[in-house]
């Protein structure tokens, strides 16, 4: 690990560069993995980040946002996790049919799928490519 100022080489565990004493934690910092906003076009984005959010209330959405643009991968990288999230959903309320366990962590689960809902819409709206907690690695819909 380097100091991202001066160049100095710091020890493991050290909270400021020996040197210059800028704080480690910049130098620290490693690429958010669930992060991909950076690999879309700022254009796209602008262009679908309202479809996107939208994409999240509802299935019919998500056929009308595809029609109006079916060449946005930002669009579709929403899309995706709102359909996972649709799918868990249904998994929740299935589990919630076993008595006192399923029920237990059926509550849990759709109480989790309101946060990533709402999760999802923020993040689409603010023109963000962040995956979802748990869910949002699996894919069903490739944006690519
Ligand atoms: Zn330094």
């Amino acid at each position: 690990m380097f100091c991202p100022k001066c160049g100095t080489q710091i020890p493991e565990n050290d909270h400021y560069c020996p040197t210059c004493g800028e704080p480690v934690a910049n130098a620290a910092k490693t690429p958010d993995e669930s992060d991909h906003t950076a690999m879309f076009e700022a254009s796209d984005i602008e262009r679908t980040r309202l479809l996107s959010a939208l994409s999240y209330l509802s299935l019919l959405f998500v056929v009308v946002a595809l029609l109006l643009e079916p060449n946005s991968k930002f669009l579709r990288y929403h899309i995706n996790q709102s359909i996972v999230l649709q799918i868990f959903g249904v998994v929740a309320a299935l589990v919630a049919i076993i008595p006192v366990i399923g029920w237990i962590v059926g509550c849990v689960a759709s109480i989790a799928a309101v946060v990533f809902l709402i999760m999802g819409i923020v993040r689409a709206y603010k023109g963000q490519a962040k995956d979802l907690p748990l869910i949002g690695k699996y894919t069903v819909v490739y944006y690519n």
